[in-house]
């Protein structure tokens, strides 16, 4: 299945927390902003080839396999938020190194 990534992400609780705190903020761009309110309230299986392929393009992928760039880590769903917040550092590193 084409968006099946997407599927597999909505289960993930991390992702979904993210998801809801980026919606909260208002910091995706319609129609992203929609589409993953739509994602938010469970609906990720209703997406039409075009929201999926929107959402995958503005949301997953801007903040997937992301890295700490202090230690090279990767940023897990649950530090995304505060990783975008902080300059691209993890929370680990930024309470190490204050900006
Ligand atoms: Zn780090």
């Amino acid at each position: 299945m084409l968006y099946q990534n997407i599927l597999d992400l909505c289960k993930d609780p991390d992702f979904m927390d993210f998801l809801a705190l980026l919606v909260r903020d208002e910091s995706i761009e319609n129609p992203a902003q929609g589409i993953a309110k739509m994602v938010l309230a469970g609906r990720a299986s209703e997406l039409s080839d075009k929201q999926a392929y929107v959402f995958d393009s503005c949301v997953v992928k801007p903040h997937s396999k992301r890295l700490c760039h202090q230690c090279g880590g990767d940023v897990l769903w649950q530090e995304m938020y505060y990783y975008c917040h902080n300059g691209g550092y993890c929370p680990k590193c930024q309470g190490r190194f204050p900006l």
